[in-house]
């Protein structure tokens, strides 16, 4: 579907490149952790060394790929990008490690969906820049020590908690990245407006904002749809009207839920008298994988608190029968 669709495709990544913020002054919002990663920086260059490895956690598009984009540049040294899957053997990891230049970034993507046997390799290579692999077989079988050039290891997971311990353990630097505030992503709005020569009225901006999940992905694919809408209607500048008659027919609410979101708040009251529901009867429910949900969907809904994590499952709150204007079992007055 539309929103939670969050694999990009050729032309999207295209765009993706050019609307990325290339310092850390020009990536907006994230404050604490931008200031924290300026001391992390100057005091690695002052000591000469590469940045301590660094592991990035939050939902899809909050700008984790960005960030490790912008920290080489800040670091100026070289970025070499890969994702968990890609890497299927050791010798693929090898090959990745050994062309790096002293000091370069290394940014692995999902990178809790590492191989088990790649990701011991990353042991060593992490914590003092070697790996030893074995070589040959049965009886010749010896194995080969493989001094690396020192390097930094920027992963991104959507969540921490699927991380094994000894690699998360392995990381100096653990953050976790939060949903951006409106104002935020009206900036970011802003900023790709004039990267895409579209005119936006702070108002529309703003309501798109609104509607944006708290993240940058989808607050510029949203952009771009809304321009569509508003080319074709031959208006020139987008206002809240054209932002708000262009989701409309997106089917993204006010809050920026679109139809998945529902069917999942839906399904819990409807079948389950609002909770609590165990995830992984919601994905059956709601024909979703259970994965998509605990780390697109959920959330967002928790952030917004119309749901709640509970021992015994997710309830849906107050606020979000009064969103969906549904009557308000009496357990919950
Ligand atoms: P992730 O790696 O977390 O899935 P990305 O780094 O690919 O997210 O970000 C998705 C898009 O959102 C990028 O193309 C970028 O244009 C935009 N973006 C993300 N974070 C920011 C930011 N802080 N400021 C401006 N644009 C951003």
């Amino acid at each position: 579907d539309f929103i939670h669709d969050m694999s990009t495709d050729d032309g999207e990544e295209t765009v993706e490149q050019t609307l990325r913020p290339n310092t850390l002054q020009q990536y907006i919002g994230q404050a604490d952790l931008k200031q924290r990663l300026q001391v992390y920086i100057e005091a690695a260059q002052q000591r000469s060394e590469p940045l301590d490895h660094t592991l990035l956690y939050g939902p899809p598009g909050l700008g984790k790929t960005t960030l490790a984009m912008v920290v080489a540049n800040e670091m100026g040294v070289g970025l070499r990008t890969t994702s968990g899957p890609a890497i299927e053997k050791s010798g693929d990891l090898l090959a990745l490690l050994n062309e790096l230049t002293p000091g370069d970034v290394l940014f692995i993507d999902e990178i809790h969906r590492l191989p088990k046997q790649v990701e011991e390799m990353l042991y060593s290579a992490m914590e003092d820049f070697y790996v030893d692999i074995i070589a040959g077989e049965g009886p010749t079988a010896h194995p080969i020590h493989f001094p690396l050039p020192p390097f930094t290891l920027i992963g991104a997971t959507t969540r921490a908690g699927m991380l094994s311990q000894p690699l998360r353990d392995r990381f100096g630097i653990v953050e976790h990245m939060a949903y951006y505030t409106h104002d935020e992503l009206s900036q970011i709005i802003k900023r790709s407006s004039d990267v895409f020569n579209i005119e936006i009225s702070g108002e529309g901006a703003f309501e798109l904002a609104r509607r944006s999940r708290g993240t940058p992905r989808i607050a510029n694919r949203l952009l771009r749809r809304v321009r569509d809408f508003s080319t074709v209607k031959g208006q020139k500048v987008i206002n809240d009207e054209m932002v708000n008659f262009s989701l409309q027919l997106l089917k993204i609410d006010s809050m920026g839920l679109d139809e998945v979101d529902h069917k999942i708040l839906q399904t819990m009251i409807t079948f389950y008298q609002g909770g609590p529901v165990g995830v992984n009867t919601i994905a059956a429910n709601i024909g979703e994988e259970v994965d998509t949900i605990e780390s697109v969907y959920e959330p967002y809904l928790l952030q917004i608190g119309f749901l709640q994590r509970t021992p015994r499952g997710r309830v849906v709150t107050l606020a979000a029968y009064q969103h969906l204007n549904l009557p308000v079992p009496d357990t919950k007055q």
